[in-house]
């Protein structure tokens, strides 16, 4: 069986060769909720943990407006634990080489909820190709868990608007439905 510290020494897939480190998890390991989203950017590459720069900000932000702590009443992880240069997308031979490590921590936290974010980890935990802006929002049902898709963070940082039918606005209005289903579980 994996050991997820063991992660911190994987070799797996060539992210390795250009990351400064594995980026793991932030959050709680005993939280119903869990949030999977692609890879680290610059911060979490230098820091060591995941959604620490300005769309992770950002996130916080939204996940407290709604009443969720995000050091205590989530987990949070990514897709690929290792930074892919220039920010690319993670390739398709990466997903697959670090997938036992997210099964493992899925395994390990065991959540009642997950919110998938953006169309990588849609795509990469579910193999469903839909376009966010169809899939947001939707409770979809995966191993017995609730799953909902929302916007990457990073989506928001580049349509910054706050009008109602904005992307921060529907993600805001997505995480109270995942709190509330959180209260109903
Ligand atoms: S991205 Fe995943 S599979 Fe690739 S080296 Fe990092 S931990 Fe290993």
């Amino acid at each position: 069986m994996l050991e997820l510290h063991d992660c911190e020494q994987c070799t797996a897939c060539d992210l390795a060769l250009t990351r400064q480190r594995v980026v793991i998890s932030r959050g709680a390991a005993s939280a119903r909720l869990m949030l999977i989203g692609e890879a680290p950017g610059a911060r979490e590459d230098a820091l060591g943990q995941p959604f620490v720069g300005r769309s992770g900000q950002l996130l916080d932000r939204l996940l407290l407006e709604v009443g969720l702590n995000p050091e205590k009443d989530l987990y949070i992880c990514n897709v690929v634990k290792c930074r892919p240069p220039q920010n690319r997308r993670p390739k398709r031979g990466e997903l697959t080489a670090c997938r036992p490590w997210l099964d493992r921590q899925i395994d390990l936290v065991d959540p009642a909820v997950i919110v998938l974010l953006g169309a990588t980890a849609v795509d990469s935990l579910l193999g469903i190709k839909t376009g966010m802006t169809q899939l947001r929002g939707q409770w979809l049902s995966w191993n017995g868990r609730s799953v909902m898709p929302i916007f990457h963070p990073s989506y928001l940082l580049r349509n910054p608007s706050t009008a109602a039918d904005a992307p921060t606005a529907l993600t805001r209005a997505d995480l109270t439905a995942v709190q509330q289903r959180l209260c109903e579980r």
